[in-house]
């Protein structure tokens, strides 16, 4: 079965309203122009088919075609063709004429840029030679008041509806970037941010501290033997407990940290204006809150976190091995047992070398 929306779609529906507007006022436009050379019905009738029911016979084209998008730009080839039709048929009367393909000119280059204004335009020049052709109408004749008033509505209200239909357009590419820029930041499991985006929000915050002198710190949390709990309850609770630790974690934090997914089963953390002291008391309490928690359905399930802290301190050349600082610390915690708490020993020996990695 095909669920794919089809191209074009949307476009078509965008088209609607302007070309419905547009064709309506448009209407009076054009018979205000042809009035005077009092043309036979069926070119009263034609006028009137194509000022309101061929938008809605157009939107139909489009919507039952299996391609909206190539649909469209018939439709709007049609438009063009008519438009210079009427234009032809009014002797190229200049201020309807000017009006009237020149909003169609605006719409084509709108919608379809410098080739679809091209194409429309050729199509105008077309319905023109055959409009003269049929009706070998005076060229150029005299502008009446009438003719100018009627001209005024498509001048004033056509414009305002292209204006909406863009302003429309450019909120929904400014959503649709929001929601992009969102997902390409966001980790998918436990809505933190991703790995990339909080590496990037560290290297800031590395900044402001060397400049601003502020006390912030940097945390990194593994679960214990994750492996082992994926392997006894399966990946679907341990997708779970990531959740669950990532929920703990958010409530555990003021709104101003900073936590993230680092991968796998680790999360990091940037606490701002906070120090070494303060870091390890709040990540402490998550410690015991995750320790001393009992899962609903598997009361065996304990979980354990290995945490490792480092502060900023002067010494650090860089956001690496400001991380680098609390992955050690990490490495302390889980190779003195686990289930822990642990302070980087700023400028270690260990990590002054091992920071090289990082450049
Ligand atoms: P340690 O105590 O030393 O941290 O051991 P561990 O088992 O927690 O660590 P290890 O690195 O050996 O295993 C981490 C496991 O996390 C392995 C991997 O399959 C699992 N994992 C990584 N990402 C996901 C995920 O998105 N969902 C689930 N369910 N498991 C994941
Ligand atoms: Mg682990």
């Amino acid at each position: 079965m095909n669920i794919q929306p089809r191209k074009g779609l949307s476009f078509a529906r965008r088209m609607h309203l302007p070309r419905s507007i547009g064709l309506g006022i448009g209407f009076f436009t054009v018979a205000a122009a042809l009035y005077p050379s009092h043309p036979p019905t069926w070119v009263w009738v034609l006028m009137l088919v194509h000022g309101y029911g061929w938008p809605h016979i157009a939107w139909l084209l489009a919507k039952t075609s299996r391609e909206p998008y190539k649909a469209e730009r018939r439709n709007l080839m049609y438009d063009s063709l008519a438009g210079g039709f009427w234009a032809g048929a009014m002797g190229l009367n200049p201020l309807p004429t000017v009006t009237a393909l020149s909003m169609m000119a605006m719409n084509n280059i709108a919608a379809g840029g410098p080739r679809l204004l091209l194409m429309g335009s050729l199509a105008q020049i077309g319905g023109g030679l055959l409009a003269y052709w049929l009706f070998l109408p005076e060229l150029f004749p005299a502008i009446t008041q009438v003719q100018v008033y009627a001209c005024l509505p498509m001048l004033v209200i056509y414009p305002l509806a292209i204006g909406l239909v863009c302003y429309r357009v450019a909120l929904k590419l400014s959503k649709s970037k929001k929601a992009l820029e969102k997902l390409s930041t966001t980790d998918s499991l436990t809505g933190l941010m991703n790995h990339g985006a909080w590496k990037d929000l560290l290297s800031v915050e590395f900044d402001n501290c060397r400049t601003l002198n502020r006390q912030n710190s940097v945390a990194l949390i593994d679960i214990d033997h994750f492996k082992t709990i994926n392997d006894t309850y399966g990946h679907i609770i341990g997708d779970n407990v990531l959740k669950q630790l990532s929920g703990a974690l958010t409530a555990s934090l003021r709104d101003t940290d900073m936590a993230g997914r680092y991968g796998g089963d680790e999360f990091c953390v940037i606490l701002p204006d906070t120090t070494l002291a303060q870091a390890t008391d709040i990540l402490e309490r998550l410690r015991r809150t995750v320790h001393e928690h009992t899962h609903t359905t598997f009361p065996d399930l304990k979980l354990s976190l290995s945490i490792g802290i480092a502060a900023y301190a002067p010494h650090l050349s860089d956001a690496g091995m400001w991380l680098h600082e609390a992955d050690m610390a990490l490495y302390d915690a889980k190779s003195t047992g686990r289930n822990r708490v642990t302070s980087a020993k700023p400028g270690s020996k260990t990590c002054k070398s091992l920071s090289a990695e990082f450049e």
